[in-house]
C-alpha cells in the first residue's frame, strides 16, 4: 500500500472542501455568488484558513468563523482586510 504523506492528505481535504463550497456558492443568487466566489478564492490562498476536522468545516483561523457562512454574507468582513 502506498503511503500518502499527511500534508498531501490535508491538502486534498481542503481542496475537496473548497470544491464543495464553490458548488454551494453556485446555488446563490448571481450577485451574491460572484461576491462569495471572489472571497472564497482569497480565503483558499490565505495561510489562516484551515480545515476543522472535528466540525468537518473550513474555518478562519483569525475570527474562527465558518468560511462558507462568512464569504456568503454581504455584511461580513475579513478580519485581516484581505477582502
Ligand atoms: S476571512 Fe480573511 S483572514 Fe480569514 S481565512 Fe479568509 S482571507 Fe484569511
Amino acid at each position: 500500500m502506498t503511503h500518502i504523506p499527511e500534508e498531501i492528505k490535508i491538502k486534498r481535504i481542503v481542496n475537496g472542501a473548497f470544491n464543495n463550497l464553490l458548488d454551494n456558492i453556485n446555488l446563490l443568487p448571481n450577485e451574491l455568488s460572484i461576491l462569495a466566489k471572489n472571497r472564497a478564492e482569497v480565503c483558499k490562498s490565505c495561510e489562516l484558513c484551515y480545515f476543522d476536522k472535528t466540525l468537518q468545516s473550513l474555518r478562519c483561523g483569525k475570527c474562527k468563523c465558518f468560511i462558507n457562512w462568512k464569504v456568503s454574507n454581504k455584511q461580513e468582513k475579513c478580519p485581516e482586510n484581505k477582502w
